[in-house]
C-alpha cells in the first residue's frame, strides 16, 4: 500500500489528486486538478495530467467531499477549565477546528456562544476568534433564547447570520446550569418565526417538550438518577415528538423554513411525516445509533435528547437507511471529564466532530450497506443545499475542493489520538472501516498522516458570504 505522496512545485495547478476513486458507478480512477480552491479538471487517469504546486496520489482510494457538521458548539466553554491547553478563548477554536479535519470535516456549521447578553455581541466574538484561530471553514449559527435576541433578527441578518436556533425543553436551574440557555413559549415561537421568515433566514428547533421534560426530570431525580436509562426516562422520546410536531406545524403556519436538530426517536420523524411540510428538514447526530443506554460510558454518555435503549439506536439507523434523515450533525461539546463525574449534575453533551464521518461512513456503508453516494449526501451535500453553501458538496468540476482521501481497514479509536483538548471520548475503543488519510480545504492539504502540514492555514468564516 503507497502512502499518499507530496510533491512540491511551482507551476500550474494548485493541487492535483492522481489516481482518485469517486462516487460514482464510473470504474474509472480520477486525476482531480485544483486552481484557486477550486475543482478546475477532472480526467481519467491514462491522461497525462498538467503540472502542480502540490501532488498527492490517492493510489486508487475513495475521495469524497469533506463533511459538513450542521451542529457543533466549538468555543462554548466550561469557563472553570478555561486554563486547560485547548480549552481557552485563545486556542479552543484552533485545537477543535484540527481535530475536526483530523477527522475528515472541513466545515462546521458552529453555534455562537449561548448566553442571554446580546446575540450580535455573541456572534461578533464568534466570528473574531474563528477568523483568528480556526483550521476548518466556520458558519456561525445565531439563537433565539428570549425576545431581546428576536429583535436583533434584522441587524443580524445585515451581518451574515442565516439560521436561528429556538430551544423549547430548558427553563429554571437546568437553563442556568447550562449558562444561562433560554427557552420560547409557543407564542414567542410564533413570533420568532415571523421575524425570522421576514429577514429572509432559516429556524433550526431544539424541540424537546419543556412541561414533559420538566415533570420526568423531577420523578427520575426523586428516584435518584444513577444510569444512562433513567436519564433517558427523565426526557422521553414523547417530549421529542411533541415538541417537533408543535414546531413544524408552528413554522408552517408561519411559512418559515425549519430544521429539527438533533433528532433521536421516531417521533420526530412520525411528525414531519404527518405535519408534511416542504420547508422542514431533520438532523440527527451519529450518538443515536451507535451509542444506546446500554453503552458502558456512565454519566459522560449524557446527552440531550438522550440516549435511547439499543432497539431504538436500531430503529434510528434503520430511519436513516430509509431517507428519513437529511443530515447530521456532532452536536460537538467541549467540556472536559471533569464535568461529567456525577449523574446529576454532569452536563449534557458529549464531544465528536471528529469522529462524525469515520463513524458513519463506517456505521451506514461498511457496515450496512449503503452507497458511498447516499453517504456523501447525508455527511455534506444535503447540508450544503439547505444552508446555502452551494459549490460544497460534491466532487465535480466547478465544486469547492474541500476534499478526503480515505484509508480503509480497521482501526480502533483512542482518546489520544483525536487532536481534541476534550479528554474522554463515548467511543473509545470501538472500531474504524474508514477514516482520513488526507484532509484538503480550500484546495490545500491541512491534514496528512497524523500531521498539520500549513498550520498558518485558515479556513473561511463563511458568514461573509451572506452580507448585505
Ligand atoms: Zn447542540
Amino acid at each position: 500500500m503507497t502512502a499518499v505522496r507530496t510533491e512540491e512545485s511551482d507551476a500550474g495547478l494548485q493541487l492535483l489528486i492522481l489516481n482518485a476513486r469517486i462516487a460514482t458507478h464510473d470504474p474509472l480512477r480520477y486525476n482531480i486538478g485544483v486552481r484557486d480552491g477550486i475543482i478546475v479538471s477532472m480526467t481519467s487517469n491514462d491522461v497525462d495530467p498538467a503540472p502542480a504546486h502540490t501532488v498527492l496520489d490517492a493510489d486508487g482510494r475513495w475521495v469524497i467531499p469533506g463533511a459538513i457538521d450542521t451542529h457543533s458548539h466549538i468555543n462554548q466553554r466550561a469557563f472553570e477549565y478555561d486554563h486547560l491547553p485547548g480549552l481557552g478563548p485563545d486556542d479552543n477554536f484552533a485545537v477543535e477546528s484540527q481535530g475536526a479535519l483530523a477527522g475528515g470535516c472541513t466545515t462546521a456549521l458552529n453555534y455562537a456562544q449561548f448566553g442571554s447578553a446580546s446575540l450580535l455581541a455573541a456572534y461578533r466574538d464568534g466570528l473574531a476568534a474563528a477568523g483568528a484561530q480556526s483550521r476548518m471553514n466556520v458558519l456561525f449559527h445565531g439563537y433565539l433564547m428570549d425576545m431581546n435576541h428576536v429583535e436583533e433578527i434584522p441587524q443580524a441578518v445585515e451581518e451574515g447570520l442565516t439560521t436561528f436556533k429556538m430551544f423549547m425543553p430548558y427553563r429554571g436551574e437546568e437553563a442556568r446550569n447550562l449558562g444561562g440557555i433560554g427557552s420560547l413559549n409557543h407564542a414567542q415561537m410564533r413570533d420568532a418565526f415571523a421575524a425570522i421568515v421576514a429577514s429572509g433566514a432559516q429556524a433550526l428547533v431544539h424541540a424537546e417538550d419543556g412541561d414533559i421534560v420538566d415533570a420526568s426530570m423531577q420523578r427520575e431525580s426523586a428516584l435518584g438518577l444513577d444510569s444512562l436509562a433513567g436519564w433517558e426516562r427523565s426526557r422521553p422520546t414523547v417530549a421529542e415528538g411533541d415538541a417537533a410536531w408543535t414546531a413544524m406545524y408552528l413554522a408552517e403556519e408561519a411559512g418559515c423554513d425549519v430544521t429539527i436538530v438533533h433528532v433521536s426517536s421516531l417521533e420526530a420523524i412520525r411528525a414531519r411525516d404527518a405535519v408534511g411540510f416542504a420547508g422542514s428538514a431533520l438532523e440527527s447526530c451519529v450518538h443515536y445509533m451507535v451509542l444506546s443506554t446500554e453503552s458502558d460510558i456512565g454519566p459522560e454518555g449524557k446527552v440531550a435528547p438522550p440516549l435511547r435503549d439499543p432497539e431504538l439506536a436500531e430503529q434510528i439507523t434503520q430511519a436513516v437507511l430509509a431517507g428519513k434523515i437529511d443530515f447530521f450533525g456532532s452536536d460537538h461539546n467541549v467540556w472536559p471529564a471533569a464535568t461529567k463525574q456525577e449523574w446529576e449534575s454532569s452536563k449534557p453533551g458529549l464531544p465528536g466532530i471528529g469522529l462524525m464521518l469515520p463513524l458513519l461512513l463506517t456505521h451506514l456503508v461498511y457496515e450496512r450497506g449503503m452507497s458511498m453516494e447516499q453517504a456523501i449526501l447525508l455527511t455534506s451535500r444535503n447540508a450544503a443545499v439547505r444552508f446555502g453553501l452551494d459549490r460544497k458538496g460534491a466532487v465535480a468540476l466547478g465544486m469547492e475542493a474541500d476534499l478526503v482521501v480515505l484509508e480503509e481497514g480497521e482501526r480502533q479509536i483512542k482518546v489520544g489520538e483525536l487532536h481534541t483538548a476534550v479528554d474522554y471520548s463515548p467511543y473509545d475503543g470501538m472500531t474504524l472501516r474508514a477514516w482520513p488519510l488526507a484532509t484538503i480545504c480550500g484546495g490545500t492539504v491541512v491534514y496528512q498522516d497524523g500531521e498539520f502540514p500549513h498550520d498558518d492555514f485558515r479556513g473561511e468564516l463563511l458568514n461573509n458570504r451572506f452580507r448585505r
